[in-house]
């Protein structure tokens, strides 16, 4: 998977895409907050109270998509600072990725990228 990861991104350019930003955004953690939050000199619960909500699984995500921190350029104005969720995403080249199998599968709707690892993945396997 890492390979294929590597493989497709080499190719891929996502400031022509930005396509998770604009349609999904991240999950925030309790650390994503206390960084983010710091970097606008913000009290973590105002961030909060400006950007986040809690989801239905009690995690934080954006209030509102596309993401608040993403720029027309498809540049993300948090860039140093973006959540851990962003920098990871779209999780085809962790290590426990046979265990994120049904996350992955909803990811090849979002991200080009991840459907053409999981479709050279489905090739090699034949
Ligand atoms: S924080 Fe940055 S990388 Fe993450 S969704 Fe927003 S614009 Fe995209
Ligand atoms: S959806 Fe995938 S290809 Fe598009 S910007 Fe996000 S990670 Fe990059």
């Amino acid at each position: 998977m890492v390979e294929l990861h590597e493989d497709e991104f080499s190719r891929t350019d996502c400031l022509n895409c930005a396509n998770c930003c604009k349609t999904t955004g991240p999950l925030f953690t309790q650390k994503d907050i206390e960084r983010i939050s710091k970097h606008f000199r913000m009290k973590p619960g105002e961030f909060i109270d400006t950007y986040l909500r809690l989801d239905e699984e009690n995690d934080f995500v954006l209030q509102q998509v596309p993401c608040p921190f993403l720029g027309s350029d498809n540049y993300c104005s948090i860039y140093e600072k973006r959540p851990k969720a962003c920098r990871e995403y779209p999780h085809t080249d962790r290590k426990d990725f046979h265990k994120i199998s049904s996350i992955t599968i909803r990811n090849t709707a979002v991200c080009p990228a991840a459907y053409n690892i999981v479709e050279e993945m489905k090739r090699r396997l034949k």
